[in-house]
């Protein structure tokens, strides 16, 4: 299994991932151009994309999904309520899977397992997609993080991991108090600190590439995030004696993060 995080951020997010030789995308929060040009840029073409699996309705994550699936034919995986509630963004769409948290589905010897995450989307879903022993875990925009989403993730050989925000730089920084409510709520986003303690609950040996992602332009910095996570990994492997193997790197906004390419077990 080989992915990589397009893009991520409150302006964009999109996930690339391939195995079996299958490729879909998971979410198309940039224009249609935008993301064939970031698929490029890796050397890959949108024509060998087989779907699009959509997280939830919020532009940061629709923004392409319909200009793709009608220029390409491809099919859109999405759950009823995300779907209505995008209106006029996936009205168009002339192919579309309808998919369900909790339901495993296949496509094309892709297994995906969505599942439920706590956000002010109309359903928001979290992924695994997992293909010959090897899963990829993909879950941003979620407020609080919970038992249903640990049972789902743990064991995943990769993850995706929403870091959105630092609490201090969200309380000092110049968001009105409204929008500052919203992100903090059991519905918004991640604090580094709460990823970093689920990520550390996540640990397991077959564990092998870490990315963090959705991390604010405003309330975050890549480098903070970054040092929150590591410093709590180093506790973890401090107290319990066993060093931490995996790797963990950033998404970014503005340009296309690495290939990676998962082994499995
Ligand atoms: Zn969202
Ligand atoms: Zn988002």
């Amino acid at each position: 299994m080989r992915f990589c995080v397009l893009g991520s951020g409150s302006k964009g997010n999109a996930t690339y991932v391939e195995a079996g030789g299958v490729a879909i995308l998971i979410d198309a929060g940039f224009s249609g151009v935008e993301i064939e040009r970031r698929l490029a840029s890796l050397g890959l073409a949108v024509e060998k994309l087989g779907a699009i699996l959509v997280s939830h309705e919020h532009g940061d994550h629709i923004r392409g999904v319909q200009a793709l699936s009608r220029r390409y034919n491809l099919p859109v995986l999405v759950n009823r309520a995300t779907r209505v509630a995008a209106g006029p963004l996936l009205a168009k769409i002339d192919v579309w899977q309808e998919i369900a948290a909790g339901q495993d589905c296949e496509f094309r010897g892709l297994h995906i397992h969505p599942f439920s995450v706590s956000h002010d989307g109309a359903d928001t879903m979290g992924f695994v997609v997992s293909h010959g022993g090897c899963s990829l875990g993909y879950c941003t925009d979620t407020g609080i993080t919970s038992r249903l989403m640990h049972h789902r993730l743990s064991g995943c050989h990769g993850l995706i991991l929403e870091c959105n925000h630092d609490l201090e730089m969200l309380k000092n920084g110049g968001y009105p108090p409204q929008l500052q409510q919203r992100i903090r709520s059991k519905d918004g986003h991640l604090t580094n600190t709460d990823a970093a303690r689920f990520l550390v609950e996540l640990i397991h040996d077959g564990l092998e590439h870490v990315v963090l992602a959705h991390i604010s332009e405003t309330n975050n910095t890549p480098e903070l995030a970054l040092t929150t996570v590591q410093e709590h990994l180093r506790l973890h492997a401090s107290a319990s004696g066993e060093p931490c193997r995996f790797t963990v790197s950033l998404a970014h906004q503005e340009r296309v993060g690495e290939l990676i390419k998962l082994i499995g077990s």
